[in-house]
């Protein structure tokens, strides 16, 4: 049985102080959703407040990035270990904004989710084709090779830790959500993929989450499918009400 997860990422979004306020909101919304994950990216100078006002919730803070090694002459990067300190216990890798405009890439991916793992943060490894890829018929290639050469090398013990997340890029920021048929085809390939790397067992209790466009109106259906364990939401996340329906739904 995968518990299903609700993952808010709200990229470049909310001061520290909107944050906290953020959750002091949402949190008595959501009192009675057991049984699911609820998780928040905010930005790095605003992990410390969420944090704090996430406390003795069932809130849970993941940081969108991080650095492999663990200290060093790396200007402007925070380490796996120092996200612990402060209480993050997720971790977003490879999303495609990342690989879009910071040179991130299925290498890069591969070293971070290591790190987080040591360090004992979940990574939320992303996945996604470009439309690009989807037209040309890439799809199932560019998740083969996003999925092989990120996580498809780790040991079976440090894959069940982690979270996956496809998120097709044509559908992320845009409105355009994939249908449940095209979401389930991805996630299905997704999982054969575990399997093939991991064995049956594992790949059946990794969990998959879909994130693009996601909203309160179209996640019930998305869920609906039976490969498809939760949401990374942007956009939709950002609104307390919003969220609430969706760690609801
Ligand atoms: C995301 O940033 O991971 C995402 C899925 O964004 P949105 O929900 O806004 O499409």
């Amino acid at each position: 049985m995968r518990t299903p997860v609700v993952a808010g990422n709200w990229k470049m979004n909310k001061t520290a102080a909107e944050a906290a306020a953020f959750v002091d909101e949402v949190s008595p919304l959501i009192v009675g959703s057991s049984g699911r994950e609820v998780i928040i990216a905010p930005t790095f100078p605003a992990l410390a407040a969420t944090v704090a006002a996430a406390r003795g919730s069932n809130i849970r803070v993941s940081a969108q990035n991080l650095h492999w090694e663990a200290s060093g002459a790396y200007t402007g990067e925070v380490s796996a270990g120092m996200l612990v300190e402060i209480g993050c216990t997720h971790v977003i890798i490879g999303h495609s904004e990342r690989r879009q405009y910071f040179g991130e890439n299925d290498g890069t991916v591969h070293l971070k989710t290591l790190a987080a793992l040591d360090a004992g943060l979940t990574p939320i490894v992303c996945v996604g084709e470009t439309l690009e890829q989807r037209e040309a018929g890439n799809t199932e290639a560019v998740l083969t090779e996003q999925f092989t050469a990120g996580v498809g090398a780790l040991q079976p013990e440090q894959f069940a830790e982690l979270i996956l997340a496809y998120e097709p890029v044509w559908a992320i920021g845009t409105g355009r959500t994939a249908t449940p048929e095209i979401a389930e085809a991805a996630h299905r390939e997704i999982r054969a993929l575990a399997a093939e790397c991991f064995g049956e067992t594992t790949a059946g209790n990794v969990r998959i989450l879909y994130g693009g466009s996601v909203k309160p109106s179209n996640f019930t259906g998305l869920l609906g499918c039976p490969n498809i364990d939760g949401g990374l939401v942007g956009g939709a996340s950002l609104d307390p009400q919003s969220f609430a329906a969706l760690v609801r739904a």
